[in-house]
């Protein structure tokens, strides 16, 4: 029942290119922005040259605080442009269709990671007050629907305000980010995470959220995002 319901609500326009329908992604398009496949980092999951290699350039020069991470597809073209309409052009109804393929593609690994709750990067209330909504929230509660684990919207705050990370490197994204996210301990303690966020830039915000969840005592954390950049 709820799946019909679901099915009724995808948008009936490709999020890719526009055109119209069904089920959100055009055969078309599919073709043209397949899944990140093997092989890949075994942190970042971001798509690596060789089947020998185990990590990524940028995840072999630091380590990093969560266990691992997957995205569906690399961010560039009408990945990069979808995503974009979906948290500057209001199309919510995208992360319908982002939260299916990540059930599809990763429910499984999921299980595996044996997450307990869902929890969504969280944008500042200010931020929040002039786009509507938060992006990886909507995500989040549409995947946490189709698998039936909660969603934490309130295990993580955002407390400072910070300007945008674009211009920044890799240290300065983590220096913009001291301080910026506050967890709860209570509702984090001895769990298992996934962190939810659209893109995977650095990998600077999803590894301060899973320090600031470890701080608290959470056990061990994962995230999702929809897309990944190519690396620095
Ligand atoms: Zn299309
Ligand atoms: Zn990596």
């Amino acid at each position: 029942m709820i799946e019909a319901i679901l099915e009724i609500l995808y948008p009936s326009t490709c999020i890719f290119c526009g055109r119209i329908c069904k089920e959100g992604i055009c055969e078309r398009c599919r073709a043209e922005n397949p899944y990140i496949r093997e092989p890949r980092c075994k942190r970042c999951g971001k798509p690596i040259s060789s089947e020998e290699e185990e990590f990524c350039h940028d995840c072999i020069k630091q380590k990093f605080c969560y266990e691992q991470g997957r995205s569906l597809w690399l961010h560039k073209n009408s990945v990069k442009q979808s995503v974009y309409a979906f948290k500057y052009k209001n199309h919510r109804i995208y992360g319908r269709v982002y939260a299916r393929e990540m059930a599809i593609e990763f429910g499984e690994l999921i299980r595996l990671w044996g997450i307990d709750i869902i929890v969504p990067v969280p944008l500042h209330k200010k931020k929040v007050r002039k786009r509507g909504f938060n992006q990886a929230e909507i995500i989040a509660r549409e995947l946490g629907k189709r698998i039936g684990i909660p969603v934490e919207t309130s295990a993580v705050i955002r407390e400072k305000y910070t300007s945008p990370q674009k211009e920044l490197g890799q240290s300065g994204r983590r220096r913009n980010l001291r301080g910026a996210f506050r967890a709860r301990g209570r509702s984090v303690k001895g769990k298992n995470i996934l962190i939810i966020d659209d893109i995977y830039t650095t990998g600077s915000t999803i590894d301060c959220i899973s320090e600031e969840l470890r701080r608290n005592g959470c056990e061990k954390t994962y995230f999702l995002t929809i897309s990944i950049g190519q690396g620095f």
